[in-house]
């Protein structure tokens, strides 16, 4: 009797030891499961930013800069690192509301379309899902707020171009934070530079429904509302390298009032999408000196979102990515003269040729308008001499210019092309089209949740990926 009590004291104390040691495990698990789910969810998004671009802001940090790019030596080197597949449904080549629809609601559509599958039904995108779960949302970006990328994380539109029914479609979701350009449509015709058909003052409706409305940086950081709307230009803000501060504000400004805004009384978090257009736009104009400014500009703001995820380590998620690579940028080794094609005419890029990029004083649209429709001599010389210092216009990108001849099939615009040829030549930056590439593209995590993004995938995958963070996946 008494041997058998012993026996059950000693298996009751082993189960015990064995059910509190499973508690235990489990409570580990559990902890680490609830670890795992970012309260807040922060997207920097490099349109047209592939690998390409992130290694040339690495190297002209490095060489230019004297800082580190945090893109690649905090968020790709200390995260987790994923590479994604482009493609649209109707192209190896996608657009930028393909992709972002992609990365947004987990269905591939067809170019031109945003938050919509191909056959025109609406796909649950990631800012409705935050919104369904509570959370509080903001867009971001230099472009226009109803451009491309911002409709397919929050509209779902058949054609990009319906820039009057995405705003009317944010109206209805309510944003807590919409920052960028394009308050023409958001004005009726015959109000400044207003282009909405239908008469109505969007701005005086978003007012009217609580939103603090600004329009210059100074407003923007003083503005304390719950829910902010920030219109900066009435079409896209401007590059980096031509912008006003006193009138636009920067990415990095942009995002740190969007982060003080939806931090505000936010029990169960914010999801904010902050995109830099520019890096597409500077590939679109092959313009190297605009494109190494923009990604700097992008890289503060990451900077902005790392200081804040230190706040929080276990609650914020940082994502920097892509929607495609644009331009087919080649920074390469070349030939000075034409001839000899012998290794002592060649020259490999060093930082004296990035340093001759970053004298460069304009963007290449910039110095596109000032030669005007039909560029003289004189006006061409000016814009050299005032721009483009140590540079040198060979005779057949001249008469390009002067003649309004693009230079290939793939060049959409004439004196941007031609210049952005010149400035290949010296540095050897050159460019394979003035479009989209296939090249897929980086996504770099960091923060709870991080370690889902590592790996050769789909961008529909990140759609995925980002629908369970929030809550309930996609509507697949
Ligand atoms: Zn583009």
């Amino acid at each position: 009797m008494k041997k058998m009590d012993l026996g059950f004291v000693a298996m009751r104390a082993w189960l015990v030891l064995v059910l509190s040691t499973l508690a235990l495990l489990s409570g580990c698990v559990t902890t680490q499961q609830t670890a795992a789910v970012p309260k807040n969810i922060i997207i920097l998004f490099g349109d047209g930013a592939a690998a390409t671009q992130w290694e040339l802001g690495r190297y002209t940090s490095q060489a230019l800069r004297g800082t580190p790019f945090a893109i690649t030596d905090v968020v790709f080197k200390q995260g987790a690192l994923g590479v994604l597949t482009v493609h649209s449904a109707d192209s190896f080549v996608t657009d930028s509301a393909a992709a972002a629809t992609a990365m947004s609601t987990g269905y591939k559509t067809n170019n031109g379309m945003a938050g919509m599958r191909p056959d025109g039904t609406r796909a649950r995108t990631v800012m409705e899902a935050a919104k369904a779960q509570g959370k509080r949302i903001g867009l971001v970006t230099t472009a226009t707020v109803y451009d491309a990328s911002p409709a397919a994380f929050a509209a779902h539109v058949k054609s990009r171009r319906e820039a009057q029914t995405i705003v009317d479609q944010f109206y209805e979701l309510e944003p807590d934070v919409v920052l960028g350009g394009g308050r023409d449509y958001f004005l009726p015709k015959g109000t400044g530079a207003g282009r909405r058909a239908d008469g109505k003052d969007m701005l005086a409706a978003f007012a009217a429904k609580g939103y603090t409305v600004v329009q210059d940086p100074a407003a923007l950081r003083a503005a304390t509302g719950r829910r902010v709307l920030g219109l900066f230009d009435d079409e896209d803000l401007d590059f980096e390298l031509d912008r006003d501060a006193a009138a636009q504000p920067s990415i990095a400004g942009m995002a740190a009032a969007a982060i003080r805004i939806l931090e505000k009384d936010s029990p169960n978090g914010f999801v904010l999408f902050i995109e830099n257009e520019n890096i597409d736009t500077a590939g679109h104009r092959n313009d190297a000196a605009a494109l190494i400014r923009a990604l700097w500009a992008l890289d503060e703001a990451a900077q902005i979102a790392l200081d804040f995820q230190k706040r929080a380590p276990d609650e914020t998620l940082v994502l920097v990515t892509g929607d495609h690579e644009t331009g087919g940028l080649s920074v390469t080794y070349a030939l000075r003269e034409l001839a000899p094609a012998s290794e002592k005419n060649r020259f490999y890029p060093d930082d004296s040729h990035l340093k001759m990029v970053s004298g460069i004083r304009m963007s290449l649209d910039h110095a596109a308008k000032l030669l005007g429709r039909k560029p003289t001599a004189e006006a061409l010389d000016k814009v050299l001499a005032e721009g483009f210092p140590g540079f040198r216009l060979d005779p057949d990108l001249r008469s390009a210019i002067l003649e309004g001849r693009p230079l290939e099939r793939n060049v959409f615009y004439v004196s941007q092309g031609a210049l952005a040829r010149m400035v290949s030549r010296q540095p050897g930056f050159y460019w394979g089209t003035m479009g989209h590439t296939t090249e897929p593209v980086l996504v770099g995590a960091m923060g709870p949740g991080a370690a889902l993004f590592r790996g050769y995938m789909d961008n529909t995958d990140l759609a995925k990926i980002l629908h369970n963070l929030i809550g309930k996946g996609t509507d697949r």
